[in-house]
C-alpha cells in the first residue's frame, strides 16, 4: 500500500513556522496583514473567507475584512484595491473569486500591487514564475511543491504528468516541476491516449475537477500521486480525481481527498503574506 502524504500533518508543520515567523516579525514592529476582499454573498465564498480569517488569526497574522454588496460597481473595487495598494499595514491583498457579473476580474486582479499579490494571480508574478524568478507563488500549486518536497521526492530527471491547464493549479505546478529540473508532460481534455501519458508518470499530479477520472490500473507502480481535484459525490462524500483505492495499491505515495492538498492552500496564503511582510524589513 501507497504511504499516505498527510496534508493536515505538513500544513500543521508549517503554520506552526509561519506563527514563529509572524511573532518574530512583531518583535520588530510589522504584524503582517492580509486585506480579503469579499462582494456578494456566494455562500462557498462566503465559507473559504472565514475559513482564511481564522487561519489568519491562529498564526498571527492582522486580517482587514471588507464585505462589499454584490451590486458593487467595478470603480468602487478598484478605488478600495487603490487604497489597499498603499496601506502600509496591509502585506497582502486577496480578492475572492468568483466577482459579480458587471466586474472584469482580470482588470481587478490587474489592480493588485503585484508585490502585494498573495494569490499570485497577476501576470507580473504569473511571468516571474515562467522565466524561473518568482516573487508570489499561486497558493495551491505551491502546496503540492512543498507537499512533495517534505514527502522527500526529488523531481529531477522524473516524469511528471499533471492532468489540467488552468490558470490557478495546472499551469503554474508544470511550471514549477520544470523549475525543479522534472520532465513535464501537460494533458488537458484534447490530449490522445491520456492512459499511456498517466502511466510512464513517476509523479502524477490530477487537477481536472472530475470524479476518479484517473484510474488506478493507470499509475506506474512505484509513482506519487498528487490529486488536487475536489469533487462532491452526493450529499456530503468528497472525492479527487484520482481513483483512490485503487492508485493506493500501485502508487509508492498518495495524498487523499480530503486532508491531502486542501489544507496546503490557505497554508501558503499565510506563508506568502508573511513572506511580503518579511520583505519590507530589508
Ligand atoms: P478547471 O479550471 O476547470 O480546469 C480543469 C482542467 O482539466 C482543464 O485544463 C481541462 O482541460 C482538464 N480536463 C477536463 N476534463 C478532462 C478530461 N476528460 N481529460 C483530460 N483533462 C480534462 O479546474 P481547476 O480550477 O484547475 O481545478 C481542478 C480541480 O482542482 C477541481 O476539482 C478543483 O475543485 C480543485 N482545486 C482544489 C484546490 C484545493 O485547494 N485543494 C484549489 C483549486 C482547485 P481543457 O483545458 O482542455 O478544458
Amino acid at each position: 500500500m501507497a504511504h499516505l502524504i498527510d496534508g493536515k500533518a505538513i500544513a500543521a508543520k508549517i503554520r506552526a513556522e509561519i506563527t514563529a515567523e509572524a511573532a518574530t516579525l512583531k518583535s520588530k514592529g510589522i504584524t503582517p496583514g492580509l486585506a480579503v476582499v469579499l462582494v456578494g454573498e456566494d455562500p462557498a465564498s462566503k465559507v473559504y473567507v472565514s475559513m482564511k480569517e481564522k487561519a489568519c488569526q491562529d498564526v498571527g497574522i492582522f486580517s482587514d475584512e471588507y464585505k462589499l454588496p454584490a451590486e458593487t460597481t467595478e470603480e468602487e473595487l478598484l478605488s478600495l484595491i487603490e487604497r489597499l495598494n498603499s496601506d502600509l499595514r496591509i502585506h497582502g491583498i486577496l480578492v475572492q473569486l468568483p466577482l459579480p457579473k458587471q466586474i472584469n476580474t482580470e482588470k481587478v486582479l490587474e489592480a493588485i500591487s503585484p508585490h502585494k499579490d498573495v494569490d499570485g494571480f497577476h501576470p507580473y508574478n504569473v511571468g516571474r514564475l515562467m522565466i524561473g524568478k518568482p516573487l508570489f507563488q499561486p497558493c495551491t500549486p505551491y502546496g503540492v511543491m512543498v507537499m512533495l518536497k517534505e514527502t522527500g521526492v526529488d523531481l529531477a530527471g522524473k516524469e511528471v504528468v499533471v492532468i489540467g491547464r488552468s490558470n490557478i493549479v495546472g499551469k503554474p505546478v508544470a511550471a514549477m516541476c520544470l523549475a525543479q529540473h522534472a520532465t513535464v508532460t501537460i494533458c488537458h481534455s484534447r490530449t490522445r491516449d491520456l492512459a499511456a501519458k498517466v502511466g510512464e508518470a513517476d509523479v502524477v499530479i490530477a487537477a481536472i475537477g472530475v470524479p476518479e477520472m484517473i484510474k488506478g490500473a493507470w499509475i506506474k507502480p512505484g509513482a506519487v500521486v498528487i490529486d488536487v481535484g475536489v469533487n462532491r459525490v452526493g450529499e456530503k462524500k468528497l472525492v479527487g480525481d484520482v481513483e483512490f483505492a485503487a492508485a493506493s495499491e500501485r502508487a509508492s505515495a498518495i495524498t487523499p481527498v480530503p486532508g491531502g492538498v486542501g489544507p496546503m492552500t490557505i497554508t501558503m496564503l499565510l506563508y506568502n503574506t508573511v513572506e511580503s511582510a518579511k520583505r519590507t524589513c530589508k
